[in-house]
């Protein structure tokens, strides 16, 4: 199951009474030009995988951001009030160092993959490794 949570969209559905929007279907998609659809495809996936950016997120998922957006405030525990800013380099570097085993893609067609898979090794939700 995937969990749409980022953006408000839940807020939006919610305010709408609305539950969920699930589309599916059995038919293959065919592009128009194939030929022309694969060379885009790759032009795509090179742009992205040489993006400094992206190449960031593969390299730190979204963590990765993690001390920066704790220096300007910009988590939403607390209101938003910044609140690890002594202490979020030594988080991110023992989660690092601890908790972090691979990279993992939301799907297999994914270049970034920044997902992460994490054992938490002590505390209330200690979990056993998972590597599914
Ligand atoms: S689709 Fe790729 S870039 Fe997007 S959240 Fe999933 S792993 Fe990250």
């Amino acid at each position: 199951m995937i969990i749409e949570g980022r953006a408000g969209i839940g807020a939006v559905m919610g305010s709408k009474n609305l539950f969920g929007v699930a589309v599916m279907g059995r038919g293959k998609v065919v592009p128009a030009d194939p030929a022309a659809s694969t060379a885009a495809l790759r032009t795509a996936m090179k742009v992205i995988r040489e993006s400094r950016g992206i190449q960031a997120l593969m390299k730190h998922g979204t963590m990765g951001d993690y001390v920066a957006n704790s220096v300007a405030g910009d988590f939403p525990t607390k209101n938003w009030r910044p609140n690890f800013q002594d202490r979020a380099e030594a988080i991110y570097e023992a989660y690092a160092a601890n908790n972090l085993i691979r990279n993992a893609s939301c799907h297999r067609g994914c270049p970034v993959a920044c997902g992460r898979v994490v054992h938490v090794i002590a505390g209330e939700r200690t979990a056993p490794i998972s590597l599914s």
